[in-house]
C-alpha cells in the first residue's frame, strides 16, 4: 500500500480511475482537515462531470474484460480472500488514516479494519454459490432456466463515519458477484478508499472494476448520480442527499439501495439491571461520538425507574472520557467536521428552547488541546418530550434525549412516532415484552438487552425514511445480481409462427 499516514501529509491526492491515478481535469483540489486541530492535512481531487464519465467508462470496460468477465465464480472469490488478507496486513495504517480524516478512535479502527477482513472472506465464500434455477414448464423437451448474472456498473456514495467498514458492505459482494464499480467517498473522509483501490489493484482484481471519483457531493456526488451508464446506485448517508439521487437515479430508470438516517428509540423496562442498560444506552449513542447511524438517541424509561435511572445515565455519561483519537484511554474523540459541531450545538440550545435541561454535558470542551477540535461532551437532556426538534431530527452527534413512560401500549407509540426506522433497543427480562417490541416497532433491526452489535451475516437496512434495500446476508448477493431467463426447446418441431402460447 503506497498511500499511507506519511505520504498523505501535506500531499495531494489523485482520483483513482482504471487501476492508476490521475489528476483531475478541472486541476482543482480540495483541502481534507484534521478533526483535532481544525487545520488541513492533505487535498484531495475534485472530480467532475468528465472524471466521472471516464470512471464510468472504465468500470464499464472491465464489466466486459475477459480479465474480470471470463473468471470462474471459484477464482473470483480467491481475489477477493486475497484482497481480505492484503486489508488485514494493513490494518493498522488504514485505521491511522481513518482516525487522522473523520477523528474516530483508533482503537476502534483498529478493531474495525481486523473485523473488515473477515467480511470480505464471507462474500468470497458466496462467490460460487450463486446460481440461477431450472424452472418447470408446461412443455416437454423444454429447458427453462435462470442465469444468475452480475447486474452492471454500481455506483457507490459513502459517508465519512467509518469509510471502510461501509463500504466492505457492498463492495465485497459486489466484487464477489462480479461487477464493476465507481466509488464516491465522502469530501470528508477520502483517503481510505483511495488506499483501499490500490490494495485492489495488488489483489490481482483487474484495473477498472474499482474506481474511486473523490470530490464533493453536489459536483461529484451529483454526476455520478445523473451518469446513464450505471445499473445501480448504493447510497449511504442522510435522508435529506439520499431523496436527491434517488431523484437522479429515477431519471434513468436506475434503483438504488438506500442506507439513510436514524433516530433511534431505545427503552428501559423497571426490571432491569440498571448499570447494565446504562451501559448499554451509553454504547448505543455516545460510541464514537454520536456520529453513527443507528445511534439510540431517544431514551424511553419505564416510569418507576425513571429517577434512578437518569441519576445512573449522568454519573456514567460524566465518567466519559473526551480526548484525543490516538489516546488508548479516550472514550470519545471529535466530531469529523466543524459543521457537524455547529449542528450539534445548534440542536442542544433548541432542546433548552423548547423546555429540556441540560443533566449532563451540553458544551464544547473549553481546556487546552481540546479547545482547537471540534469537540462536544456527551450530552444528556431530560425533560424531553419526544415532539421537540432534537428528538424528532437526526443530531449525529453524542447527544440523548430521556422520557419517561407508563406503559407498554405508550412507549411503542413514542418509539414509533417518527419518521425513520432504522434501529430499535430494548432492555427488559420480560421475553414475551421483548417479543411484543420486535413484532411491533418499525425499525430494521430490533436489539434485545443488547445495542450496535451488527453483523454482516445478517440482513440490515432500514424503514420508512431511513431507506430501503437490505445490506448484508445472501439478500445482498441477490440485490447485486440479476436473472435472464434463458429457454431451449429441444423437440425439434415445427411451431405455429403466429401463436405464442403461454406455457
Ligand atoms: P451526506 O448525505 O451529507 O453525505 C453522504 C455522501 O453523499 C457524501 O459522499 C456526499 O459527498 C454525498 N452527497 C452529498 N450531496 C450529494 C448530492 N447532491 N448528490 C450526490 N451525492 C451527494 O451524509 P454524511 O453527513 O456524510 O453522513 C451522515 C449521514 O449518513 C447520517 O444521516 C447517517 O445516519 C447516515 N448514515 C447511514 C448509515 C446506514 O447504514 N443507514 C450508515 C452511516 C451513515
Amino acid at each position: 500500500m503506497k498511500t499511507t499516514v506519511k505520504t498523505l501529509e501535506g500531499s495531494r491526492q489523485d482520483l483513482f480511475i482504471d487501476g492508476r491515478f490521475v489528476a483531475p481535469k478541472s486541476g482543482v483540489y480540495l483541502p481534507s482537515y484534521d478533526p483535532t486541530t481544525a487545520e488541513p492535512w492533505y487535498a484531495f481531487a475534485q472530480g467532475d462531470a468528465a472524471d466521472v464519465d471516464a470512471a464510468v467508462r472504465s468500470a464499464r470496460a472491465a464489466l466486459v474484460n475477459p480479465a474480470w468477465r471470463r473468471l470462474t465464480q471459484t477464482d473470483r472469490g480467491k481475489l477477493v480472500r486475497r484482497l481480505a488478507e492484503l486489508v488485514l496486513e494493513n490494518a493498522d495504517e488504514l485505521a491511522m488514516i481513518e482516525c487522522r480524516d473523520n477523528g474516530k478512535l483508533l482503537k476502534e479502527m483498529r478493531a474495525q479494519m481486523r473485523a473488515i477482513p473477515d467480511s470480505y472472506l464471507y462474500f468470497a465464500g458466496m462467490a460460487d454459490k450463486l446460481q440461477g434455477d431450472t424452472i418447470p414448464v408446461n412443455k416437454l423437451d423444454t429447458l427453462n432456466f435462470n442465469l444468475c448474472e452480475p447486474i452492471g456498473v454500481v455506483g457507490m456514495i459513502i459517508p465519512w463515519n467509518s469509510p471502510l467498514m461501509m463500504l466492505t458492505g457492498t463492495l465485497a459482494p459486489c466484487l464477489a458477484i462480479g461487477n464493476t464499480i465507481v466509488v464516491k467517498p465522502s469530501e470528508h473522509a477520502t483517503a481510505s478508499t483511495l488506499a483501499l483501490a490500490e490494495l485492489v489493484i495488488e489483489a490481482g482484481i483487474p484495473p477498472g472494476v474499482v474506481n474511486v471519483v473523490t470530490g464533493d457531493g453536489t459536483t461529484t456526488g451529483d454526476a455520478l448520480t445523473r451518469h446513464p451508464g450505471i445499473a445501480k446506485y448504493v447510497f449511504t448517508g442522510s435522508t435529506f442527499t439520499g431523496r436527491k439521487i434517488a431523484g437522479n437515479a429515477a431519471e434513468n430508470l436506475v434503483p438504488c439501495q438506500m442506507e439513510l438516517g436514524g433516530k433511534s428509540p431505545h427503552v428501559i423496562f423497571s426490571d432491569v439491571d440498571i448499570d447494565k442498560a446504562v451501559n448499554g444506552v451509553v454504547s448505543g449513542v455516545f460510541a464514537a461520538a454520536g456520529q453513527t447511524c443507528v445511534a439510540g438517541s431517544r431514551c424511553f424509561v419505564e416510569q418507576p425507574i425513571y429517577d434512578r435511572f437518569v441519576e445512573a445515565l449522568v454519573a456514567r455519561t460524566q465518567r466519559i472520557k473526551v480526548g484525543h483519537p490516538q489516546v488508548e484511554d479516550t472514550d470519545i474523540g471529535p466530531l469529523a467536521l466543524s459543521a457537524q459541531l455547529a449542528k450539534v450545538e445548534d440542536y442542544v440550545a433548541s432542546g433548552v428552547r423548547e423546555g429540556a435541561k441540560i443533566a449532563a454535558g451540553g458544551r464544547k470542551p473549553q481546556d487546552g488541546e481540546l479547545a482547537r477540535g471540534w469537540y462536544f461532551e456527551p450530552t444528556v437532556m431530560t425533560e424531553a418530550s419526544n415532539t421537540m426538534r432534537f428528538m424528532r431530527e437526526e443530531i449525529f452527534g453524542p447527544v440523548v434525549g430521556v422520557v419517561p413512560f407508563k406503559s407498554e401500549e405508550e412507549m411503542i407509540a413514542l418509539a414509533n412516532d417518527t419518521e425513520y426506522g432504522l434501529a430499535s433497543g430494548i432492555w427488559t427480562q420480560n421475553i414475551d415484552r421483548a417479543m411484543r417490541f420486535a413484532r411491533n416497532i418499525e425499525a430494521g433491526t430490533v436489539w434485545i438487552n443488547t445495542y450496535r452489535s451488527a453483523a454482516y451475516m445478517s440482513a440490515n437496512g432500514g424503514m420508512k425514511n431511513s431507506g430501503y434495500g437490505r445490506r448484508g446476508g445472501f439478500e445482498v448477493m441477490r440485490e447485486f445480481s440479476r436473472l435472464k431467463n434463458v429457454v431451449i426447446d429441444y423437440s425439434g418441431a415445427m411451431q405455429d409462427p403466429f401463436v405464442i402460447r403461454l406455457r
